[in-house]
């Protein structure tokens, strides 16, 4: 049975393994239990269903809240060569007709359905005379009426379950807190169901904290560095989305805004340039998002802080969902939060509520200036603890140094003190920096004693030090005075009474300092290129998004290894039989075509028998290329054995009889089918040459299948 299933996995998702979870899931559910699933985003959650629903005669249900995510999963899975179907509001009246002979005839693997039609009695009158394989009810956690995405739909979905008593149900979902899952459990009814819960860690997800200065002269660098790639920049207003993506654009960059001001048909314009890789970067508000099954999102930038944790991994869950890596970068800044705090207090909520919303802000403010391992900080906030740290955030990566930060906390505090309270951060720094700002000559800051007294010192790291005396408490921004800055009780002591501080010198990321690149680097990115051009050619030719044809992975696989043959493409990832079929001969003819030209790296595998196939096609004969190749004639004919297996060469009988071939083929098979062709040429006493037995076995294993 496991056999079959890596069969089934190979065959149509062109996978090698199994994530760990994912095989109890489908050995659980092929055993007909009911199991409640919780991975990540990107975990590889549609695979739990979909295999089973291979596996298992009949058509799976699955019920899934968002008719965007279901028409993905269904293009997805045509593309693999998997028939499914989607209904829901969007279908029309031909369209389910077709779906319900499909149906009948078990031709349909999979059957997503909205939470609304499922439960409709038409519906479950007809799909209980069909054959149902399994029902998978995904994005479980909108049956919590305490999330954001509460359906009331999905309250009733246990009324199916007395419709099919022993079909398998599978709820999956990303959402990782235990009173969901407990909800889930209850309200979905599910049967004795088993708990698969993976850790909520996003291993492919960098994240670094920058402070919040210059911040759309960063970004623009940034995005003009990775012009290919495609990201989300969440902002707070939307004036700044508007403003961020203008500034792109007139970097040449395909950037859009997208914000709830914007009519419905536009944002739904805009999604669809994005999903297809014709808009790049998204400018938007929180409100972008739901709905967004992209997977080759490589960044999600914050350009204003979230308002909790809980968002703010929503947010850069989306990045990264092929399991590449993907940076996550959240410009942090103490205003930001202060504008957020008073949304808070300018709501209409309970206070109870406010309170809440409150703490978590404080605890989004805590990430902000962490000096320690970022992920285990926010896994620890979802009830996830550890003492290993992660290795891909920004503390991980370049630990921030602690040192006796006393002398220079005395500056800052001292500053504030002699500007008797009255001025805010980026004013405090300038002072402390020595700036030649007009208004501090105008208010006479540049008379005080500490102007000037931090100008060996960054702006950015300044910045850094002032957040780090807000997070210990020796400084606190009044929210009640435009954000000034107010020297606390502690923050006196250090003052008079000689009080220690500590402070991280944070190694500030700035993402330019790229590692030269190797000629072979350079190589594949020009591929990768060439490769990404032509996904969008068949992507726009059949209008489906570019990564349904190969994802990033498959394609970034496709490069490094360079297949010249299908059988090589075989082996890439990702790349199943109906996709090996349908897109393989093109792209191998674009990867020949690149790396035959002059400067190509060497060692590419195969490269020296496309050669020799090139002159062959060109009507050469075996004495003119060994003379062209500067190659012997023997090495040259075991380049055409090496292409008549993988089958690039369709007959051999031009270089050597077919009696000839018998002859020595059932010599081989006399000899226990030896690799050592010196015992054959032993065996015919020097009647045949090797290059004659090299043929002559191809030709045989080839007739023979083998
Ligand atoms: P989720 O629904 O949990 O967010 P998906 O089911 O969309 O995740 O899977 C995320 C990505 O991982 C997809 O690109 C998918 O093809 C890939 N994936 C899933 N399972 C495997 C596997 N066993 N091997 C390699 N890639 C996989
Ligand atoms: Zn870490």
């Amino acid at each position: 049975m496991q056999h079959q299933l890596k069969k089934l996995l190979k065959q149509y998702f062109g996978y090698d393994q199994f994530r760990p979870t994912q095989e109890d899931v489908i050995n659980r559910t092929l055993s007909g239990k009911d199991s409640l699933v919780i991975m990540p985003t990107g975990g590889g959650k549609s695979l739990c269903y979909q295999l089973p629903a291979l596996a298992k005669e009949g058509t799976a249900l699955v019920i899934s809240p968002l008719i965007a995510l279901m028409e993905d999963q269904v293009q997805a899975l045509l593309a693999n060569g998997v028939s499914a179907a989607a209904l829901n509001s969007n279908t029309t009246a031909n369209e389910i007709r077709a779906i319900e002979h499909e149906l009948s005839n078990q031709t349909l693997k999979l059957l997503y359905v909205s939470p609304e039609r499922a439960l409709q009695s038409n519906f479950i009158s007809f799909i209980n005379q069909q054959k149902i394989s399994l029902v998978a009810i995904d994005e479980a956690h909108c049956v919590s009426i305490w999330g954001n995405d509460f359906r009331p739909e999905y309250m009733h979905l246990p009324a199916l379950m007395k419709y099919f008593d022993d079909t398998p149900f599978i709820a999956l979902t990303a959402t990782a807190d235990k009173a969901t899952q407990r909800e889930i459990m209850e309200k979905l009814k599910l049967r004795d169901a088993e708990l698969f819960l993976s850790s909520f860690e996003r291993k492919n997800l960098t994240t670094t904290v920058l402070p919040a200065n210059k911040r759309i002269d960063y970004i623009t660098d940034y995005v003009k560095s990775r012009k290919d790639e495609c990201g989300i920049i969440y902002c707070l207003s939307r004036k700044s989305t508007e403003k961020v993506a203008q500034a792109l654009i007139k970097e040449g960059i395909d950037a859009a805004y997208y914000h709830a001001d914007i009519s419905a048909s536009e944002r739904q314009q805009i999604q669809k340039s994005f999903q297809q890789d014709d808009i790049k970067v998204i400018c938007a508000t929180i409100a972008f998002g739901m709905g967004i099954d992209k997977s080759n999102i490589r960044y999600v930038i914050h350009h204003n802080l979230p308002k909790n944790l809980e968002s703010y991994y929503q947010e850069i869950g989306r990045a990264g969902r092929d399991g590449l890596p993907s940076e996550c970068i959240l410009f942090f800044s103490y205003g930001d939060g202060q504008i957020l705090q008073k949304f808070i207090e300018e709501s209409q909520a309970e206070e109870v509520f406010k309170n809440v919303q409150r703490a978590k802000l404080s605890r989004m403010l805590e990430f902000g200036s962490a000096t320690s391992c970022r992920t285990n900080f926010i896994l620890s906030y979802f009830g996830e603890h550890r003492t290993e740290n992660c290795g891909h955030c920004d503390n991980c990566l370049h630990p921030p140094r602690s040192f006796d930060g006393t002398v220079i906390a005395q500056k800052a505090l001292s500053a504030v003190v002699r500007m008797k309270q009255q001025v805010g951060t980026n004013m405090l720094v300038d002072v402390l920096r020595g700036s030649n700002r007009k208004d501090i000559q105008e208010l006479g800051y540049n008379q005080i004693k500490t102007f000037g007294a931090g100008s060996d010192i960054s702006r950015d790291t300044w910045l850094s030090f002032i957040s780090q005396l807000i997070n210990q408490g020796f400084l606190e921004l009044d929210f009640t005075d435009g954000n000034k800055l107010k020297v606390t009780e502690i923050g006196k002591m250090v003052l008079f009474n000689g009080h220690k501080v500590k402070l991280s010198q944070v190694q500030l990321f700035t993402g330019k300092s790229a590692p030269k690149k190797s000629k072979k680097m350079m190589f594949e990115e020009g591929l990768i290129g060439s490769l990404r051009k032509l996904r969008k050619e068949i992507a726009d030719a059949e209008g489906v998004p570019a990564y349904v044809v190969f994802n990033d992975q498959t394609l970034q696989e496709m490069a490094a290894e360079k297949p010249l043959y299908l059988s090589q493409m075989a082996q890439i990832s990702g790349i199943g039989k109906h996709k090996l079929n349908k897109y393989g001969e093109i792209f191998i003819k674009k990867i020949q075509e690149e790396t035959l030209g002059g400067s190509t790296p060497k060692n590419i595998k195969g490269k020296t028998y496309l050669e020799t196939l090139k002159l062959i096609q060109a009507g050469k004969s075996v004495s003119e290329i060994s003379i062209l190749r500067k190659l012997n004639e023997i090495t040259i004919y075991s380049h055409i054995a090496y292409l008549f297996e993988k089958e690039e060469i369709s007959n051999i009988e031009i270089y050597i009889e077919k009696g000839k071939c018998i002859e020595i083929g059932k010599a081989w098979e006399d000899l226990n089918k030896t690799d050592n062709l010196k015992v054959l040429f032993d065996h015919f006493k020097r009647k045949y040459e090797y290059y004659q037995l090299r043929l002559g076995v191809s030709w045989w294993k080839k007739e023979m299948g083998e």
